[in-house]
């Protein structure tokens, strides 16, 4: 049975499209608190695992659970993300017009519903619920930007509000998908510390390609290949795996 320590569940899934195997007996446990880089070459399944994970894509078979209690495939999209998985794609959907402060404000209001943010009509954050976004803020390092447009900040901090957005619904499991493409040397530097710090509060996951990125962060990697999983281990341990090697050098 699924040991109280697991937040994330997969087991012996498997998804086709047009009799393709694009996820094959996928077997992944994340436990609960923990940071795993998942990696693999362009079409190996990770996108589409993310999905599954989400409720965007429902497997033929298999089983998918959050802890113990949310059998995932029984759930929609909506009552996923409610029940604690947050996912970020590559690509920031902040409110360019609204400041950092109202984007984290609309994301514990639950609904991201602009609508409501530009008539001023959102409910007002409770005294507790301001100090957690100020916590966030904190964490994500853009406490000096609270006022700003989210329009003004970098690429980065856009993406650090973003998480901060997901933050705000005290997710689980955070579902992370390539956090540095296109960022700085720095604000490399400063995702990973991000990251680090968040794993222990909630679980991440983090698929990424950004080998240097990856050793930065990571302690537990997994490899997927053609929709399973090829090798397991830290990052050291499954650089020195035969079958990995052949993989990526085309061996
Ligand atoms: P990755 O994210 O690791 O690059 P994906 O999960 O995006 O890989 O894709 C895995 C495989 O499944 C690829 O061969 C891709 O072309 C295929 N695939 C993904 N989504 C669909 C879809 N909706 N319809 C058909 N094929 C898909
Ligand atoms: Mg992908």
């Amino acid at each position: 049975h699924i040991d109280n320590n697991i937040i994330l569940y997969m087991e012996d899934v498997s998804v086709s499209f047009d009799g393709f195997k694009a996820i094959n007996k996928l077997n992944l446990y994340i436990d609960r608190g923990e940071l795993r880089c998942i990696i693999g070459p362009n079409g190996a399944g990770k996108s589409t695992m993310m999905d599954i994970i989400t409720g965007k894509t429902r497997p033929d078979e298999g089983t998918v659970f959050l802890g113990r209690d949310h059998n995932l495939l029984q759930m929609s999209e909506a009552e996923i993300a409610r029940a604690g998985i947050g996912r970020k794609f590559q690509k920031p959907t902040v409110f360019e017009s609204l400041s950092v402060y109202d984007n984290l404000s609309l994301a514990i209001a639950g609904s991201k519903s602009v609508f409501g943010a530009y008539f001023g009509k959102w409910r007002k954050l409770t005294g507790e619920q301001d100090d957690f976004l100020d916590s966030v803020l904190d964490t994500i390092g853009l406490t000096h930007t609270r006022a700003r447009m989210a329009g003004f900040l970098s690429h980065g901090q856009k993406q650090w509000l973003e998480i901060g957005m997901l933050l705000m619904q005290k997710p689980q499991l955070l579902l992370v998908d390539e956090p540095v493409a296109g960022m700085t040397h720095g604000e490399i530097e400063r995702t990973a510390e991000l990251l680090t710090g968040l794993a222990g509060q909630q679980a991440v996951v983090v698929v990424e390609h950004d080998m240097e990125f990856v050793r930065k962060i990571a302690r537990q990697v997994t490899v997927l290949h053609q929709g399973s999983v090829l090798a397991e281990g830290t990052l050291a341990q499954v650089q020195a795996d035969r079958q990995v090697i052949e993989v990526y050098l085309g061996g």
